[in-house]
């Protein structure tokens, strides 16, 4: 049996490719852990070899993990990046360090006000739904909810606007994946000239099947599950 040490060797060794074939330093591209599914001693497997930043999906789940995750809580970055129902907003505003799937208007004014109470600010990503095939979540680029929400940034003062997310519709042909990719780097180079005051560094897309595909187009954070945890038993 493999360990995590063995499949995060793997992983690191085929990002660190992808970096040299599209002339980036590994650098730009940060790993993230996506420990959904996965309990907290896997989790701090994860920690003992290396990673510091973990990708969750859902506020409950997680909020049961951290509950039991003693002495790591302070060790670790962890992001939402499933989708968050503004009803949550206060409970996923305390709990995680960034949320990665901003994906309304609403959601934002929900954030802004929970974050404030708490006295943080909270990184956030505006997720992005580049395909009528994609995931059912994500702001349409060509709506104007999007431009609207961009606008507003200045006045959330207890969010820091960081950049984009995606997840490509489900295809096994990874060029679909890559085309998903490109058009989120450009859509980001398109608003970023719009908004010069706002960070919008940050491209969150890649997982397991086809983070290399996505380095090469400009990730600079890959979200890995399966790849190194191993397959989910429970769909999530
Ligand atoms: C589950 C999940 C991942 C990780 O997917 P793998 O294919 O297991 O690497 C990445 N991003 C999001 C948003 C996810 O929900």
């Amino acid at each position: 049996m493999t360990t995590f040490k063995d499949r995060l060797a793997e992983i690191e060794e085929r990002i660190g490719q992808a970096c040299r074939r599209s002339g980036r330093r590994r650098e730009e591209v940060r790993l993230m852990a996506v420990s959904k599914a996965h309990p907290v001693p896997s989790i701090r497997e994860a920690v003992e070899a290396g990673i510091v930043l973990f990708g969750e999906n859902r506020v409950q789940e997680f909020e049961s993990k951290r509950a039991a995750m003693g002495d790591l809580t302070g060790q670790i970055e962890v992001h939402l990046i499933g989708h968050l129902q503004s009803n949550k907003s206060a409970k996923a505003a305390e709990l995680f360090s960034g949320v990665d799937t901003l994906d309304s208007l609403r959601l934002a004014e929900r954030l802004n006000d929970a974050a404030g109470k708490l006295n943080r600010t909270l990184p956030v990503l505006i997720e992005i739904k580049l395909s009528p095939e994609a995931a059912k979540t994500g702001l349409d680029p060509a709506g104007g909810e999007l431009e609207e929400l961009l606008g507003r940034m200045i006045d959330f003062r207890h969010l820091a606007m960081r950049g984009l997310m995606t997840i490509p519709p489900l295809d096994d042909n990874p060029e679909t994946a890559r085309t998903c990719f490109r058009g989120l780097r450009e859509l980001r180079d398109k608003v970023a000239a719009r908004h010069p005051a706002l960070d919008l560094s940050q491209l969150s897309m890649g997982m397991s099947g086809d983070f290399e595909i996505a380095i090469e187009e400009g990730s600079t954070m890959v979200r890995i599950g399966t790849a190194l945890f191993g397959v989910r038993e429970v769909r999530t």
